[in-house]
């Protein structure tokens, strides 16, 4: 096997004052770009007073406009077909990778050639990071088609010389026949995938260490770092296991942990990584947790200067025990910033009440927490459903698992044991919360 730490030293290990320096050298150009052929971009920064030549350094960032997704579902809408924020030409375009579409009509996005070249990239190298290397055998169970995350690791992988299966998020028994026969040294899914291939494996009697598999990655929702979620694959699959994130707009792989297992490196030449308090949107402080926000240092298609990505996480700015120097997210992504559940004057995330869920072993990995309006009071009722694994141990089990909760969240929600194998399972993203609430004028 390949010894070589690092897959690029020179960006990997880069000092912090060259990484910054090639991080603005490459945002000036970027918003040149973006102001000179863009009317989405021009508009935007006319409107905030604001002109290219103004941003200096890197904390001028701070002055320009943030993009959202309604943004861009309003630009595609009026401009259509893909909005005034696409800056090749079509005959430089490559793929259409539009988003889940879970928070209303999807939003497109263009690769061009050099994107996906530029993709595959640095999707290799985050590979890298956790531990994939040449000659490896790779099960992608990540969705194929317009979903991202699938295409991307197939390029990578082939990229790395890896033999890749592309059997993608579905046939759960073929998956686990594959793991079998040729048997996949690694393994890239959702983290809620890997959960649901590793209960199959053992109820069809297959120990993990019947199957050669090393490594796994997982990203497309949270939990991957989440201590108890992390465990139950590491043992249920017999691997390391990491964290891996991507999203549509921006990129399906931009950073991965490294096996110091200390959090999510962001890819940081290609992409400007920011933590912004969700309520001031003024940058947060080192540690603090916030809005992930990113802007495309390289992207040629359709660029993000400031995507507001509404996923909640913190960074580290230190360097990393691997010897990496580009800033990491120490638990990864810690929840949706529309994913905050207000019960009793406590606020708290679904990423929360797994962390609770899964430390019992008496529970089973799924969960799902159900909000609902007091027939008599008309106020916010919330209920966590667990399955347990054997109905006898349910009385013992609901005071611990109200105590965790309680002492993660600083709420007591009700608890209500459903059979094993009622909630569902599933091969892409989790959904945690059902909102059965009235709906209020
Ligand atoms: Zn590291």
């Amino acid at each position: 096997m390949e010894r070589r730490k690092y897959f690029e030293p020179e960006i990997e290990t880069m000092s912090r004052e060259k990484l910054e320096a090639l991080q603005l050298r490459r945002l000036k150009l970027q918003l040149k770009r973006c102001y000179e052929n863009s009317q989405f971009y021009k508009g935007k920064l006319v409107e905030a007073g604001i002109h290219p030549k103004d941003i200096r350094s890197l904390s001028d960032v701070a002055e320009l406009p943030f993009v959202t997704k309604p943004e861009l579902r309003e630009e595609q809408k009026a401009y259509p077909p893909f909005g005034r924020h696409v800056l090749a030409s079509p005959n430089t375009w490559a793929e259409l990778h539009p988003s889940t579409g879970t928070t209303g009509s999807p939003v497109n996005t263009v690769w061009s050639y050099k994107d996906v070249k530029l993709i595959s990239g640095w999707t290799a190298r985050t590979m890298w990071t956790f531990g994939v290397r040449p000659g490896d055998v790779i099960q992608n169970a990540f969705s194929y088609g317009l979903w991202v995350a699938g295409m991307s690791t197939h390029y990578a992988s082939q990229q790395l010389g890896c033999f890749v299966i592309p059997i993608g998020a579905s046939m759960t028994e073929r998956q686990i026949d594959y793991l079998l026969n040729p048997g996949p040294t690694a393994i890239l899914c959702t983290p809620s995938y890997a959960l649901h291939i590793a209960e199959r494996l053992k109820q069809r009697g297959i120990s993990p260490e019947d199957i050669p598999l090393r490594i796994g990655c997982f990203g497309g929702e949270g939990g991957a770092e989440v201590p108890a979620t992390r465990d139950k694959i590491e043992k249920g699959l017999g691997i390391d296991a990491f964290d891996y994130y991507g999203c549509a707009e921006i990129g399906p792989t931009i950073g991965s942990e490294c096996p110091q297992k200390a959090g999510i490196h962001w890819v940081e030449d290609q992409l400007l990584i920011e933590i912004i308090h969700p309520e001031t949107r003024k940058p947060c402080e080192p540690g603090e947790v916030g809005v992930l926000v990113v802007t495309h240092l390289t992207k040629e298609a359709t660029p993000m200067i400031r995507y507001w990505t509404n996923d909640l996480a913190r960074l580290d700015k230190r360097k990393c025990k691997c010897g990496r120097t580009h800033v990491r997210s120490p638990g990864g992504i810690l929840g949706r910033a529309d994913d905050m559940i207000v019960y009793k004057g406590a606020k708290f995330y679904p990423v929360q009440v797994e962390k609770v869920v899964r430390s019992f072993c008496e529970l089973s990995d799924e969960f799902c927490i159900e909000l609902t309006t007091d027939p008599n009071l008309g106020t916010d009722a919330c209920t966590i459903l667990v399955e347990c694994l054997k109905e006898e141990d349910i009385p013992k089990v609901v005071q611990q698992v109200k105590h965790g909760l309680k002492e993660e969240c600083q709420v007591t929600p009700e608890i209500r044991f459903v059979p094993f194998g009622t909630l569902e399972r599933t091969t892409f993203k989790a959904k945690r919360i059902v909102d059965k609430r009235d709906k209020r004028a």
